[in-house]
């Protein structure tokens, strides 16, 4: 807590096929955060290569 050097927010464009413009996302607030525009969920894992 009170840490601000790691990366607190993530990027999301929609990928290949849900395209859309780049948005920042900040999950510091709760720890995870749905992207407004194409409903993916993220938590503060920040594994992103852990996708299905
Ligand atoms: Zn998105």
């Amino acid at each position: 807590m009170g840490t601000q050097s790691k990366k607190e927010t993530v990027t999301c464009d929609g990928g290949a096929y849900n395209g859309h413009p780049l948005v920042y996302l900040d999950i510091a607030k709760k720890g995870s955060v749905k992207c407004p525009y194409c409903s993916r969920d993220f938590t503060h894992d920040f594994d992103e290569k852990n996708e299905t």
